[in-house]
């Protein structure tokens, strides 16, 4: 794992990059001048903040909002990060330990307020500090002509040739007359590196499906891409020896790949994969640093991936050539549950856990989106786009139902309960069936006890899943999967909400419950 990488999962809790960020710090880690053009909420602190950690010295920060500044500076000390701000809103005692701190040289981001650079005595005292790079949020308030202009931003420049240091100017406004006049005032006309990506990758068709024979729907996708290369993600090291193995069965040239295997074998693979043609290489995601392929057909997930920004990134390495590729995201309630008892059981400090089940939810709204994937996709990404024609809700769109009643129903059934089971016996007793343990725990009595007869056992199936999707119920991860009512569910108990569910995609018969208590 590069250094990079490292410190983006333990300084800050993330397991991939977000589109562009990967590019934005390597430049700016590697003290190049660099232009960032990225959407607000992209995640543009984050390729500052990272690199800042990676040089020598500190990094002087230039932010025109004091609120974001001192927030983004308690971020960096609760995550561990030396950071501090001079801004006219510290008290004293604040500003004496930014003091104490930069003349111990334990200081790695000073965030400063663009007024403060108007005084004499900061230039003398930035000299003074070894500063290693200056990093400027909201870039385009330089600009006369927009409504944001900061008169201070104008000697940003000088400060940059006074310390002779790299300098990374970071905006979310776009337009070519904002971007020449940064380049003018804050580079002094010398063009930097420059990143503006749109995020979407047009020629990826996008598709999830919920889990119905997981191995068959993995076989059977590979089978209609025979000959091409692909990657097959799986959630264990032990599914991508079995996967590859049924691969290799049905006349596919595969193997498998994962961290557990030696650094020899690994790289045999590797190479095989970016040399041979139709390949197909079943991974964890230990696979992907060293794969240079432009002409990856496609990319398959036989497991729900840990985050969206992960999703992005693993399905972003098919069709790097441009032509279409297409990729296929299997997800069920088995994954949900994986996925939140590893947040839940982690180390992390509750706000961080409390983040990663959001950026879960995330990616569990995309899988049970009523609408174009893309629009969803890039919009949480911060860019806007029109319906892509190019995923599988453009190509067939879901057909829907009001599921108020049958989540009002099914939440019903989990409180009269106790919260203490999981859905296979749950839709037991919505639907009325007597087992065992229906008659045993008396729930055959329950006023709940069949009111779900009209709807069959699959259906309900799939109506769990997607209650679990919109986080209106969580398995507790104190009673084995048991599952919880959330707050989100409260309006719809309460009939103050509705919810739109799709008529599910499960097309067999049931094989097995869908959660087990
Ligand atoms: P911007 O300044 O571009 O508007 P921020 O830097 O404030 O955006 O980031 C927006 C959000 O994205 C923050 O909540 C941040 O924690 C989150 N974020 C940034 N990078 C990542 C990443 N690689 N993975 C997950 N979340 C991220
Ligand atoms: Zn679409």
């Amino acid at each position: 794992m590069s250094g990079a990488a490292t410190l983006l999962r333990d300084v800050f809790g993330f397991d991939a990059f977000r589109p562009g960020q990967e590019d934005i710090v390597s430049a700016v880690a590697d003290g190049q001048n660099v232009l960032a053009i990225m959407p607000t909420g992209g995640g543009k602190s984050l390729c500052f903040q990272l690199p800042a950690l990676m040089r020598e010295g500190v990094t002087v920060v230039i932010s025109p909002l004091i609120a974001l500044m001192r927030d983004q500076v308690r971020a960096l000390r609760a995550a561990g990060v030396e950071a501090g701000a001079l801004t006219s809103g510290n008290t004293e005692e604040e500003t004496e330990d930014v003091w104490r701190a930069l003349d111990d040289g334990r200081l790695k981001l000073l965030y400063i307020a663009p007024e403060r650079l108007a005084a004499g005595s900061s230039l003398n005292m930035l000299r003074r500090i070894g500063v290693s790079m200056i990093a400027v949020d909201e870039a385009h308030c330089v600009s006369q002509w927009g409504h944001d202009f900061r008169p201070d931003y104008l000697r940003i420049g000088e400060l940059r040739r006074a310390l002779n240091v790299p300098l990374a100017a970071f905006t979310a406004t776009a337009d070519a007359e904002t971007q020449a006049e940064i380049v003018q005032k804050l580079f002094d006309g010398t063009p930097p590196a420059t990143f503006l990506h749109g995020f979407d990758r047009p020629n990826i068709h996008l598709a999830f499906a919920a889990k119905d024979g997981p191995r068959r729907q993995i076989m059977d996708f590979a089978a209609a891409r025979k000959g091409q290369s692909g990657i097959v993600y799986c959630g264990t090291r032990a599914r991508t020896e079995t996967l590859a193995q049924a691969l290799g069965q049905a006349g596919h040239s595969s193997c498998a790949y994962h961290g557990g295997m030696d650094a020899d074998a690994r790289r045999h693979v590797e190479h095989r994969f970016n040399t041979e043609d139709g390949l197909i290489v079943v991974a964890t995601v230990a696979f992907g640093m060293g794969v240079d392929k432009p002409d990856i057909r496609w990319v398959a997930h036989a497991d729900l991936p840990k985050s969206i920004e992960a999703y992005y990134q693993e399905i972003g390495r098919s069709g790097r050539d441009g032509a279409p590729a297409e990729t296929l995201t299997l997800f069920g309630p088995d994954d949900i549950r994986l996925r939140r008892s590893q947040i839940d059981e982690g180390l992390a400090p509750p706000e961080r856990r409390a983040a990663d089940h959001t950026r879960l939810n995330a990616l569990l709204g995309l899988a049970e989106a009523l609408k174009c994937r893309r629009v969803q996709l890039l919009g949480y990404f911060g860019e806007d786009a029109a319906p892509c024609g190019n995923c599988d809700l453009c190509d067939s769109p879901p057909a829907t139902f009001d599921g108020t009643e049958a989540v009002r129903k099914a939440l019903s059934a989990i409180l009269r309960t106790g919260e203490y089971f999981g859905a296979g016996h749950l839709i037991d007793v919505l639907t009325g069936k007597v087992t065992d343990k229906v008659s045993a725990r008396g729930h055959d009595a329950l006023p709940t006890f069949g009111v779900g007869r009209d709807i069959a056992r699959p259906m309900w199936q799939g109506i769990f899943r997607q209650m679990m999707g919109h986080d209106l119920i969580r398995p507790d991860p104190e009673r084995h999967g048991a599952l919880r009512m959330t707050d989100p569910a409260v309006p719809i108990l309460k009939g103050e909400a509705q919810i739109t569910l799709r008529q599910d995609t499960l097309t067999s018969k049931a094989r097995r419950p869908a959660v087990k208590a």
